[in-house]
């Protein structure tokens, strides 16, 4: 399958933090035909094993999370209007006049909208403010709240964008939850391309749980596998909009980025710089193949790859990511063939991983 039409298969799976069983399904089946095993450990990840043709090189975990950010069912109201929390990094600017898809109990997709209050009827002062989600509402047709209990809705439904995904113009794609389906595609790329050349190395590929409730879940399946080295797919911000240009120069089309820092200050207090052996052996990856590789060194970003390196006595990790724009709205866009830049990278990567390679930090 190409690449675009992986994405798009994926971009149309609801998979909220926590409730990712759809795509733990889907990528488990995806493996399957191409791993020696695929396990799906008790947090969710699914881990694809393809053994290496050497047991004495350094076996790696190559991961992308398979949840989406979104919001969850707070309060049903008399009135059949739905409160919601969010889930995490939603912007609120995005949420009202939006489609969602309500999960039911049993996973059936509701389709509704998140209400604005009638435009005619809003006064100046209203227009340029942003409503916090407290306050916002879902209307999924009903009446009453024994109507939205009749669809299955009760609280702690997940709530996602509704899922969509279009082709623009120069190779570029707009889709919900790009970040990380994108990684996800290019997983399944890889096992695809192991089966057909195994490399020396054991290769772990693993779709990860709850990156965007509390970037935890990958821990766990770094705690399972215990890998010499792990690389985190994801993707990276991208500067070439209006509003983000004195941000960084990374841009759509220009290949796949290493993160050399990224941090959250607030309320976590985590982040990755990446290991020095492991930026050699991109940045060696990348003129072998031939794929420009770009930097990304920004605050604010935080991926599942901060705890994966705290695990055992230390997994030396690197995040390489996908430029994307508009991130975590429902319309992301990134460029195919960063995508492909980033999936030959990695291969790259994983095919130099040889016998008595250096992890040191000596
Ligand atoms: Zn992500």
């Amino acid at each position: 399958m190409q690449f675009g039409d992986l994405v798009q298969e994926m971009c149309l799976i609801p998979a909220l933090a926590g409730h990712e069983t759809p795509m733990i399904k889907y990528l488990h089946s995806a493996f399957t035909p191409h791993a020696d095993q695929v396990t799906v450990d008790k947090a969710g990840n699914v881990i694809a094993k393809i053994a290496g043709t050497d047991p004495a090189a350094p076996s790696v975990m190559v991961f992308a999370h398979m949840d989406q950010l979104g919001l969850v069912v707070r309060k049903i109201s008399e009135d059949g209007f739905i409160r919601v929390e969010r889930l995490g990094g939603v912007p609120e600017k995005v949420l009202p006049g939006l489609r969602v898809q309500v999960l039911s109990e049993d996973g059936d997709p509701v389709p509704g909208v998140i209400g604005l209050k009638a435009h005619h009827a809003t006064g100046a002062e209203e227009k340029y403010k942003v409503i916090p989600y407290q306050d916002l509402y879902i209307d999924v047709g009903a009446a009453s709240s024994c109507e939205v209990r009749n669809l299955g809705i009760e609280v702690g439904c997940p709530v996602v964008y509704e899922p969509s995904f279009q082709v623009l113009t120069g190779g570029r794609i707009s889709g919900t939850s790009l970040d990380d389906r994108g990684g996800c595609a290019i997983l399944v790329k890889l096992a695809e391309q192991a089966r057909v050349q195994r490399p020396a190395a054991t290769l772990y590929l693993v779709g990860t749980v709850q990156e965007e409730f509390n970037l935890r879940g990958a821990q766990v399946a770094a705690n399972v596998i215990k890998p010499d080295l792990a690389i985190s797919l994801d993707l990276v911000v991208a500067g070439d909009t209006p509003d983000l240009k004195d941000r960084s120069d990374l841009r759509l089309g220009g290949g796949p980025a290493m993160s050399m820092y990224s941090f959250h200050g607030r309320g976590t207090l985590n982040g990755t710089i990446p290991h020095p052996r492991l930026v050699q052996l991109a940045k060696e990856a990348a003129s072998r193949a031939g794929v420009p590789l770009q930097r990304s060194a920004m605050v604010g970003i935080l991926t599942d790859s901060a705890y994966v390196q705290l695990v055992g006595d230390g997994i030396p990790v690197i995040d390489l990511g996908f430029p994307a724009r508009y991130t975590h709205t429902p319309i992301e866009v990134c460029q195919l063939s960063d995508l492909e830049g980033l999936f030959r990278l990695v291969w790259e990567m994983v095919w130099a991983l040889a016998p008595g390679m250096d992890l040191s930090r000596l």
